[in-house]
């Protein structure tokens, strides 16, 4: 690879962002594609894992700027309402995206990053290069591309990927709130068929966001009789909703989210964030991969750049592997805890567990979690 070689990133999310801030500050120049505009809500828990914290430095992103709040704590509660409280071990931070997502585009925009506001319609990969259909008929040419369009993308379809061919039975509700809500705690709190997390962000504002699953919300005439009737089950749930008032007018949803696994590496794309792989929300972790996925792969370019990578196989290689030892394991537990957690019982008995022993909670926190990301160059 040639070093003014082109890099294309598809998606302005935290990954997209992430990669190209990194790359750019490599002295690469990057090309990114966004359908969205900026700044924007998403649908997200906004709680984000400390273990970024070291490389955001290193990137000159400063996320104290944005006035976070520090969450130290996780409170655990049962459909019952039946609770268990522990210290995060690495603990992190709350951020709005429409805050953080803006800031790491206009500090993408700063080191000259060209964002180009379309939908990239298809990807084709002939000759050792790419090129890049977008929705205004525009056909950029590429040697590297990067997949960075999140969990579940039109290019998805086009690429043919197995797990978008399958329904996924989730769905998520988010909104923002004003109510009465520790600084330092993050709530987790499971309903028949989902569970909901609660958290502060920036402003003195409550983050409530929920995994529900489709069969039983469809049952319902809509999110407030669904609320009523299945989430109001759990009375630390109940009372959270009665007593918070919402800010936005209406909660922001989106449908068809899924665990399956996916490859890192997809027709020569180098996958990352959630386009690589979707972990449990309930571990509260995505954001913090998608970034370190992000780090992961502006490293192997940028050797590949230099030669130190000698081919494209290599560095599909060499990005899998690196990508499978840091996330698999973490997928595989968020996995397992979505599953248990979909059961009433299995739900109720493990919580009886992390009661008897409250270090395997910690434990379990840990391995859904990576450790602060090392600064390598
Ligand atoms: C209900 C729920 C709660 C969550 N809570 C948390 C939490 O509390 N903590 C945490 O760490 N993680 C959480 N996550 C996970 C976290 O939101 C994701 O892991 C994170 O957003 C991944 O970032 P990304 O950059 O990969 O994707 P995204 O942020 O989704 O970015 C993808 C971008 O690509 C763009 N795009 C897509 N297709 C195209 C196209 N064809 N052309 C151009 N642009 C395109 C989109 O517009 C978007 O801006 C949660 C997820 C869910 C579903």
């Amino acid at each position: 690879m040639e070093s003014n070689s082109k890099i294309v990133i598809v998606g302005a999310g935290l990954a997209g962002l992430t990669a190209a801030i990194h790359l750019s500050k490599l002295g690469h120049s990057i090309t990114i594609i966004e359908k969205n505009n900026f700044p924007k809500h998403k649908v997200c828990g906004e709680y984000i894992s400390n273990e970024v914290l070291p490389y955001l430095d290193w990137l000159d992103i400063n996320p104290n700027i944005l006035n976070p709040t520090k969450i130290d704590s996780v409170i655990f509660s049962t459909t019952k309402g039946k609770t268990i409280q522990t210290k995060l071990p690495l603990g992190g931070f709350g951020v709005s995206r429409y805050a953080l997502d803006f800031h790491l585009y206009q500090k993408a925009i700063a080191q000259q990053c060209k964002v180009i506001p379309e939908t990239a319609v298809d990807i084709h990969f002939a000759y050792d290069a790419f090129t890049i259909h977008l929705s205004n008929n525009q056909i950029l040419n590429a040697d590297i591309v990067i997949g960075a369009f999140g969990k579940r993308s039109n290019i998805d379809q086009k690429l043919q990927r197995s797990f978008i061919q399958k329904k996924s039975p989730w769905l998520a509700i988010k909104g923002h709130y004003k109510g009465d809500f520790p600084n330092n705690l993050v709530g987790l709190h499971n309903f028949k068929g989902g569970y909901c997390g609660v958290s502060k962000v920036e402003n003195d504002i409550v983050n409530i966001c929920y995994l529900a699953d489709y069969e039983t919300f469809k049952q319902y005439k809509n999110i407030e009789e669904y609320q009523e009737k299945v989430i109001y089950q759990n009375p630390l749930l109940k009372s959270i909703f009665e007593s918070f008032t919402p800010i936005f007018e209406k909660p922001l949803t989106i449908s068809q989210i899924c665990f399956d696994q996916k490859e890192p590496v997809d027709h020569h794309v180098l996958m990352i964030g959630d386009s690589a792989g979707l972990i449990h929300p309930l571990c509260g972790n995505g954001m913090a991969m998608a970034i370190r996925s992000a780090k992961i792969a502006a490293e192997l370019i940028d050797d590949f750049s230099k030669n130190s990578i000698k081919s494209r196989k290599e560095l599909e290689k060499k990005y899998t592997q690196t990508w499978n030892a840091n996330f698999k394991n973490r997928l595989q537990t968020g996995r397992l805890l979505g599953t248990i957690l979909q059961n009433q019982n299995l739900s109720e008995w493990l919580i009886r567990i992390f009661i008897k022993f409250p270090t395997l909670f910690s434990e379990i926190i840990k391995r859904t979690h990576g450790k602060n990301i090392a600064i390598t160059k």
